[in-house]
């Protein structure tokens, strides 16, 4: 057979422990044997990271500014234990972070669905993509206790001097206060990427936020939106045949337990994180879940959802077998591909792409699987594979295939 070819490459980050494992298997067992896999490399395990004072994070953001797609492994977020672990320099900030801010953008998650590890929420039929805003709400918050009675108020002071004055409350006895904030430009980029999603996955995008009660804050997003929608988007919604519409939070919380699902729900930060957690866990793992951060200018970035199975690695240095699940980094790799594919106008590349998830999906349906899946299938007596037999189960699956 010959080889798939590439015209352009995509970027590919290295990351840590297991998954850096998995990623070496993948690549040799189930895409090296069938593409001629064209990837700038770049080296974002730790001690690598490490060694170029983490400039190698920079210049593989500044590369996927370049070639539009890259695929990230997960990598190490570097904490005190780790800083005697590694012997580090500095405690160097979240890959992901450094890579999120230079690429101004919005990470979408979502379920891989496999018949054999089935959802909670029994009509949930196609995968639902949480769109979460990574900026402001009670994240960027300013609090105070308050002692006992006294005035508690919001005051804004423009450069000139002249000031805005909002009583927040007057107190009769002790409580607490906040004080939030969210920019008309990150609202407006998150509203980008979450329509750019929806265009490129083809799926109808929902958003919700409280603007009954919350008239100004989350009334604020409700209007960015919906001008942007009207001025850049609306067209091209009607021409993909798709729809965005707009509701309270909790008409969509409602709502999204009789849907059968396939589409974003778009969410404030403090509502994404609290609805991924939730919509994630129903659908079944974490190992079962796709991330990928999309960028207003159009850039796409993979990854899984999970970290780096620090526990897994550890047994795999002691020589002891694992059974770690590579699902989410092998529709890492193939999301990066089909979108490169799409990029390019390789159809061959989409196809690669479409075949290895499916040959990944038939394994798990034909009762072959990591442990964590066997905990939780509904299949009878399914196989327990080790970390590599599963991805050779999954080669020969896609050997079928091509
Ligand atoms: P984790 O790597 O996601 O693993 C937590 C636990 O979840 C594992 O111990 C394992 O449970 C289970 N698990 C996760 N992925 C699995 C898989 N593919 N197959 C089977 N089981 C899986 O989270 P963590 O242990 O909290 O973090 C480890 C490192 O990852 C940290 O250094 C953190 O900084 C980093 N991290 C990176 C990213 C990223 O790069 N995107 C995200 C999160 C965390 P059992 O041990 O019970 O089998
Ligand atoms: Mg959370």
């Amino acid at each position: 057979m010959e080889k798939i070819q590439m015209t352009t490459p995509l970027v590919e980050m290295d990351g840590d422990e297991m998954t850096r494992i998995l990623w070496k298997m993948i690549k040799e067992e189930l895409l090296l044997p069938f593409i001629d896999l064209k990837t700038e490399y770049y080296d974002l395990g730790l001690k690598h990271r490490d060694e170029t004072s983490d400039q190698v994070t920079v210049d593989s953001a500044k590369a996927t500014m370049k070639y539009g797609v890259a695929v990230k492994c997960a990598t190490i977020t570097p904490n005190a234990a780790r800083m005697t672990e590694y012997d580090l320099k500095e405690m160097w900030k979240s890959p992901n972070g450094t890579i999120r801010a230079m690429l101004d953008g919005t990470v979408f998650r979502a379920p891989i669905v496999v018949k054999g590890i089935e959802p909670c929420v029994r009509n949930w039929k196609k995968p639902i993509t949480i769109a979460r805003h990574a900026y402001g709400d009670v994240y960027k918050n300013t609090e105070m206790v308050i002692p006992g009675p006294g005035k508690v108020e919001l005051v804004y002071t423009a450069e000139d001097g002249t000031t805005q004055r909002e009583l927040v409350h007057q107190f009769t006895g002790a409580g607490v206060a906040q004080g939030m904030n969210n920019l008309d430009a990150s609202i407006e980029s998150f509203a980008r990427s979450c329509f750019e999603y929806a265009l490129s996955t083809k799926q109808d995008l929902w958003f919700a936020t409280k603007d009954t009660i919350s008239k100004k804050y989350d009334h604020r997003l409700k209007d960015i939106f919906s001008e942007i929608f009207e001025a850049e988007y609306k067209e091209k919604f009607e021409i993909a045949g798709i729809t965005y519409f707009y509701t309270l939070i909790d008409d969509a919380v409602a709502r999204i337990m009789k849907a059968e699902g396939g589409f974003i729900w778009a969410c404030k930060n403090y509502d994404g994180d609290v609805m991924s957690d939730m919509v994630s866990s129903a659908f079944g793992s974490l190992a079962m879940m796709t991330s990928v951060l999309v960028s207003p200018h159009g850039y796409y970035e993979y990854e899984a959802a999970h970290g780096t199975v620090q526990r897994h690695y550890y047994k795999h240095l002691k020589g002891e077998e694992t059974s770690t699940n590579s699902v989410a980094t092998i529709f890492a790799w193939t999301g990066a591909l089909r979108k490169r594919g799409e990029m390019d106008g390789n159809t061959a590349l989409c196809e690669f792409a479409d075949h290895l998830e499916k040959a990944t999906l038939s394994t798990i349906e034909n009762g072959k699987m990591t442990k964590d899946l066997a905990l939780i299938t509904t299949l009878p007596n399914p196989t327990v594979l080790n970390s590599r037999d599963f991805i050779l189960a999954i080669r020969e699956e896609l050997e079928k295939l091509m």
